[in-house]
């Protein structure tokens, strides 16, 4: 029997006494104690009547039970299927329903909200909470520390991931052993990652970042991880001296940098920072650059197809860019309209091909036709464009282009300019419906705390700077841009709330 997700990633590390968890508090779970934790789960799950297959939804805190019931998944045959802890009742009813879960589990806080939509799909419910209490490892505890692996083949779904919903409704990926496994197996390789290494996770684990990228990675190293329940200024800089490594998104960077704290000494031993899940902007990699001496290497993915491509590990890291496609990992850049392949330098539909790339979305035969070419390309929805050196760079998703007057009109480009202004912390330009041009450009501003910037000098640099198609019709000042939990900038929101401006 072989189960290749479970024997390369878990079963290798089978009666290790080298540490895989370091918790907050101190304690320290090795490999073997985590495998033990992976294996009573995975005999819970049977023993409710669970076959492989099977979908177990999970809405809980992140905690070494939650990251081993993924274990337990993966051994057991199940389909994990991670929830973001922060959707509400209604939306965990699109999630249970659309997936067909056989079982949720969830922190009891909110089992009677979830209760009667587990019994109208038939399905069971079981507590975990984030201290590892409830029914789920009550029964865990008095099973076995030994389960034999299901049967797998790398074509096998191992997970549904559903993506983050930053552009419409969330789409379940459905994810194969062999995604998952080539991707973390090349993405050790390409950031050198070994035992040796100690990863600060502080990302939540129901993403692709935290759970795929940064977890299989670890496993597959055999390194451990310095394991937070969620980005925390102080415990990062307390035990940041700990990690070899960390991986975040843009935000974490951010946040660091706005804490005099965080200092060059406190990095100095560090061997890499990596981000991703949303763009990194490049004064916050040359401001990291100054304060540590250390180039964030960044890299882009998404739920459906892992990562596709990284700056490289030895070569330059350039800022504002994603690096290059990863090994086995093809992409091209396309006319969104026809998909013919354009000629270098343009920008384009982004589209990828490799054993990164899911089998479909779930349940959505004709969004799957859409997006995933016969010839097995994806097509992204980012448009980007790979410049002279081969380096790709993300000018933004296409949903997020603006048509004015005929023009297409890449946000990014604008928002550039606007985030070198004076008193500028940063910008959204979106596109709202306009009576004679189809659409026309809002320039979202946040200032610098404490800064009062001058909208009128701030219009005259843009008009400087880009034809004149390109101008913001009004610019409005935001204290913060509406974000979600992984970072990324809520442009749909934005869109919505300003609708009406010139209609
Ligand atoms: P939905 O597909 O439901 O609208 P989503 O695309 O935000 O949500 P994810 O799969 O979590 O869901 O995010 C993938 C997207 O994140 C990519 O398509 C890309 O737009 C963005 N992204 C990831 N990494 C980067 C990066 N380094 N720079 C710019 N954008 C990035
Ligand atoms: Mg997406």
């Amino acid at each position: 029997m072989s189960n290749p997700l479970y024997d390369r990633l878990f079963g290798i590390h089978a009666g290790k006494a080298t540490p895989f968890l370091h918790l907050p508090d101190g304690r320290v779970l090795s490999h073997a104690d985590f495998l033990d934790m992976a294996a009573r789960i995975a005999n819970a799950l049977t023993a409710c009547g669970l076959e492989p297959d099977d979908r177990v939804a999970v809405q809980v805190a992140k905690s070494p039970e939650a990251l081993a019931l993924y274990a337990a998944c993966v051994q057991a045959g199940l389909i994990f299927l991670p929830l973001n802890t922060a959707y509400t009742t209604d939306e965990l009813r699109y999630f249970i329903e659309n997936s067909g879960a056989r079982m949720v589990v969830a922190d009891a806080k909110s089992q009677a909200d979830i209760e009667p939509i587990a019994q109208a799909q038939n399905a069971m419910l079981e507590t975990l909470n984030a201290d590892g209490s409830g029914s789920l490892m009550r029964r865990a505890l008095g099973m076995l520390p030994a389960f034999e692996p299901a049967h797998r083949t790398e074509d096998d779904l191992a997970a549904f991931l559903y993506t983050s919903g930053t552009t419409g409704r969330s789409k379940g990926a459905m994810l194969t052993q062999a995604n998952l496994l080539s991707n973390a197996e090349t993405l050790v390789q390409e950031w050198r990652f070994t035992a040796e290494d100690v990863l600060l996770h502080a990302l939540p684990i129901f993403h692709t970042h935290g759970l795929f990228v940064a977890t299989n990675v670890m496993l597959s190293a055999g390194g451990s991880m310095i394991f937070l329940p969620g980005f925390d200024l102080d415990d990062i800089l307390r035990l940041m001296p700990k990690a070899t490594s960390m991986m975040g998104v843009p935000t974490f960077y951010t946040r660091l940098l706005d804490d005099h704290r965080f200092t060059g000494d406190l990095t100095r031993h560090m061997r890499l920072f990596i981000s991703g899940s949303a763009p990194l902007l490049a004064e916050t990699h040359t401001r990291f650059e100054q304060r540590t001496g250390h180039r964030i290497l960044e890299r882009y993915g998404m739920t459906e197809t892992n990562m596709n491509t990284s700056n490289p590990y030895d070569g330059e890291r350039r800022a504002g860019t994603v690096g290059f496609p990863l090994p086995g990992v093809e992409l091209k850049i396309t006319d969104p309209e026809t998909g013919d392949p354009l000629p270098q330098g343009e920008i384009g539909m982004i589209e990828v091909r490799g054993p990164n790339v899911f089998k479909g979305y779930w349940q959505m035969p004709e969004k799957t036709a859409a997006e995933l070419r016969e010839d097995g390309f994806f097509i992204t929805g980012d448009l980007g464009r790979i410049d002279a050196d081969g380096y790709v760079h993300i000018v933004g998703r296409g949903k997020d282009l603006i048509i004015s007057g005929g023009y297409n009109i890449y946000p990014k480009e604008i928002e550039l300019v606007l985030d070198d202004q004076p008193g500028l912390l940063e910008s959204a330009v979106i596109g709202v419906p306009h009576p004679d041009f189809g659409e026309t450009v809002l320039g979202i501003l946040v200032p610098e705390a404490g800064a009062a910037p001058d909208l009128d000098a701030i219009m005259e640099a843009v008009s400087k700077s880009l034809a004149r198609f390109k101008h913001p019709r009004r610019l409005i000042l935001l204290d913060e841009l509406p974000r979600n939990t992984m970072g990324k900038v809520q442009k749909n929101v934005l869109r919505e709330t300003y609708k009406d401006m010139f209609a």
